[in-house]
């Protein structure tokens, strides 16, 4: 079969590779239709984290047809088209048992802290991801949800990640009806979470960065007031004015360590390595925020450390919280917004590359080139 094989940083390309086999009898064969670049797949691109081994398959946000289930899936039938949700998790471990299955306990050998994640490095598990024509999910009772019928496949594989990983941003900042939300990130995941803000009851939404196409797709599908941080001296300032001095009731961070902005946080963080990234976006949610606020990041950053004003935490009475979507919790909320037209996810997909061109399809994703927002695979044709 045809699969995406990174080569190390900045090097991708489809090779043919052995066919997933069952290895479980919880495992599960699908054959993947649609499988998006995420980017946070652009933190394995850049070689921005450990443990990126040379020949694996990347790939977190896929849909596809059952092609073969173990002998004790009991859920799913051959032929089913399903959606995986990016997590791997075992259902049964006091995590998953909480319904935080991005922490499943079982799923990841390697660490402790978050879960197995399809394609995303041996700190994640190991496991090869859905960037192929075929992929092996474990556990496929437990992720997989089958599509309904009047799903359209375009939004189906969006639910998979960027959609929940969006909305929990929104929930975790525990939005108030009249709540001034501002979103650091205008990628996918920020453009969901200022969708979603509204649908907790937000009454100005916000988001912030510095690709002038994002930000206008940002302001109608948010739809939200924009701003390119470039253009501002100094973001806290500016932030507190837009809100009468007091600051935003709520911050996300949807944007992680491969931020830009700040020379001395890319410079820490990004080229001498000292920190886990460029932690800019999180000082500014947590510096801007109003006393008492709340700052929700789903921004991606390393196992290693960060330089946050934690004082200013403290001093403001500042709560944080984090952690990664757990999508199948938040699947039957999502699908209702969708079908009652509350979201159209699809809107943000702007690419559609057959796996073939997959280095095209990374190199024109991560260089921001063509109005790129969201670019799908097509592994098995259209
Ligand atoms: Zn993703
Ligand atoms: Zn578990």
């Amino acid at each position: 079969m045809l699969a995406m094989n990174y080569r190390g940083p900045y090097r991708v390309r489809a090779d043919e590779r052995p066919m997933p086999r069952i290895l479980h009898p919880e495992d599960a064969i699908v054959r993947v239709t649609r499988s998006c670049i995420c980017g946070s797949d652009l933190h394995l691109y850049h070689g921005m984290v450990p443990d990126t081994r040379v020949g694996m398959t990347f790939g977190h946000e896929f849909c596809g047809t059952v092609e073969q289930v173990g002998a004790e899936v009991r859920n799913l039938n051959v032929g089913d088209h399903v959606l995986v949700p990016f997590n791997i998790a075992c259902g049964k471990c006091h995590f998953c048992q909480q319904g935080l299955f991005g922490n499943c306990h079982e799923s990841n050998a390697q660490a402790t802290a978050v879960g197995g994640i399809y394609g995303y490095s041996h700190t994640a598990g190991g496991y090869d991801g859905g960037q192929a024509q075929y992929v092996r999910v474990p556990y496929a009772d437990v992720g997989p949800m089958v599509i309904p019928d009047w799903m359209d496949p375009d939004d189906a594989v969006l639910l998979t990640d960027v959609v929940p990983t969006g909305y929990q941003a929104a929930e975790m900042g525990g939005i108030q009806p009249g709540d001034t939300v501002v979103v650091f990130g205008a990628g996918p995941v920020g453009l969901m979470a200022a969708r979603s803000a509204w649908l907790f009851g937000a009454s100005r939404v916000i988001v912030i960065d510095h690709v002038e196409y994002r930000l206008d797709f940002a302001r109608v599908f948010g739809p939200a007031e924009v701003y390119n941080f470039r253009e501002i001296d100094d973001m806290v300032v500016f932030l507190k004015k837009l809100t009468d001095s007091l600051g935003p009731d709520v911050c996300i961070d949807a944007v992680g360590g491969d931020a830009a902005g700040s020379a001395i946080q890319t410079l820490l963080g990004t080229k001498l390595k000292l920190e886990a990234g460029n932690a800019i976006a999180l000082h500014w949610a947590i510096n801007s925020v109003k006393k008492g606020g709340i700052v929700s990041i789903v921004g991606v950053y390393g196992p290693t450390g960060n330089i946050i004003p934690i004082g200013n935490v403290v001093n403001k009475g500042i709560t944080i919280r984090a952690n990664q979507a757990s999508v199948k919790r938040l699947l039957p909320r999502l699908i209702d917004h969708i079908k009652n037209g509350h979201m159209n996810p699809k809107a943000m997909i702007t690419h559609r590359v057959p796996l073939t061109d997959v280095a095209d399809a990374y190199h024109i994703f991560a260089a921001k080139l063509d109005g790129c927002i969201k670019p799908v695979l097509l592994p098995n044709g259209l």
